[in-house]
């Protein structure tokens, strides 16, 4: 009988979201094998592969790239080290799932995506609300001209840190912590997925109320102004318990609003409300990350491209770089323009 070829994979980082989300997402994409893990504390990793039934557990680097059983890695460490490790990987050719944000620097997160094209390998951001369901649905709407021409946009994303989670993004900002590095990105990330527009502008306030130390943000109010003419409000907080968090998309001939969908599991409800009424708009919810697992497999066979590529990464990161600049300088600033293809 012949034996199955498995893709494996290593995971580099022992993190909460490899082990809530990402280790399950991996393991359901038929050929595909966590097979290695990597923590700065080989504690962590051993504990992290016991728990999980991986393979190998490194505390290096360069000992779970030169395992010749791991041709994907999934990047999930703090975000200063995504550059690094993305480099690392696409010299030794592994193709790259990375977590966001990219890296702390637009220049070093094109790099990234220079480093991967270079090498041939696969590159993605786990931008995951991509792919729930809701969102897809909300694309296809705008798209079929369900809300006429879009105007405005609101994204309602102010959330309560939970405490297992009230570490390094609250006091290290050196390691990208900050509201608007860990979830003001997703929301630009998904409204360039919903409008297929790109920012071109944005104003913002940043807020530290009793969360966030050493200058960072725990809450941030934005503006952004896509290219497509529509402006964006956006809310993120890590301080506030009982806000709820949506989106709303608000055209000539009607809006189109997702309840409960800035969210990391498969939940919410999409309303589309015009001169007729308000109606609910039927969604088939799938796992956010098992989707965003599924297209990037599907991409490393040649089929499609990841939900979100490393460019979609860059440009979103981009934007909420912006948006932290704008909070420190308290003026409009410009969204950079982006050439992934140029000489480095
Ligand atoms: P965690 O804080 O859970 O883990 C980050 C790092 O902290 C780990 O890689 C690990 O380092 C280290 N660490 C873990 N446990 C300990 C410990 N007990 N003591 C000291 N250090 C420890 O991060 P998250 O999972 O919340 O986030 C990781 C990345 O994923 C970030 O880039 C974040 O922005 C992104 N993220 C993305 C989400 C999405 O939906 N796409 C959702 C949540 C996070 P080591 O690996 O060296 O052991």
């Amino acid at each position: 009988m012949p034996t199955e070829t498995k893709t494996g994979w290593g995971l580099i980082g022992a993190s909460t979201i490899a082990r809530q989300y990402m280790v399950e997402a991996i393991r359901t994409q038929k050929g595909h094998e966590v097979v290695a893990m990597m923590s700065s504390s080989a504690e962590r990793a051993k504990a992290f592969a016991a728990d999980h039934k991986i393979e190998s557990a490194y505390d290096s680097l360069d000992e779970l790239l030169a395992n010749p059983a791991v041709q994907v890695v999934y990047i999930s460490t703090t975000n200063e080290l995504h550059r690094p490790q993305v480099l690392a990987a696409a010299k030794a050719g592994k193709h790259v799932l990375c977590e966001k944000p990219l890296a702390l620097g637009v220049d070093d997160a094109v790099q990234m995506v220079r480093a991967c094209n270079a090498a041939g390998v696969v590159m993605a951001t786990n931008h995951h609300l991509r792919n729930a369901a809701t969102h897809r649905k909300i694309r296809e709407l705008i798209k079929g001209g369900a809300i006429g021409r879009p105007l405005f946009a609101r994204v309602f994303h102010a959330v309560y840190l939970p405490p297992h989670l009230q570490g390094w993004r609250l006091d290290k900002p050196q390691a990208g912590g900050g509201v608007i590095l860990d979830i003001t990105v997703h929301d630009i990330d998904t409204l360039r997925f919903l409008l297929d527009a790109e920012p071109v502008e944005v104003v913002g306030i940043g807020q530290s109320a009793f969360m966030a130390k050493e200058g960072l943000e725990d809450g941030a109010m934005s503006v952004i102004r896509f290219d497509n003419g529509v402006l964006a409000q956006l809310h993120d907080a890590f301080t506030v318990k009982h806000a709820g968090h949506g989106i709303e998309i608000h055209g000539e001939a009607g809006s189109v609003i997702g309840r409960n969908v800035m969210s990391q599991r498969a939940v919410g409800e999409v309303v589309l409300r015009n001169d007729t009424g308000e109606r609910l708009v039927p969604v088939e919810h799938e796992g956010l990350y098992v989707r965003g697992v599924a297209t990037f497999c599907a991409a490393l066979q040649g089929t499609g491209k990841p939900a979100a590529t490393g460019e979609d990464g860059v440009r979103s990161l981009a934007t909420a770089l912006a948006v932290a600049q704008a909070c420190r300088i308290g003026s409009l600033v410009r969204v950079p323009e982006i050439n992934i293809q140029g000489i480095q």
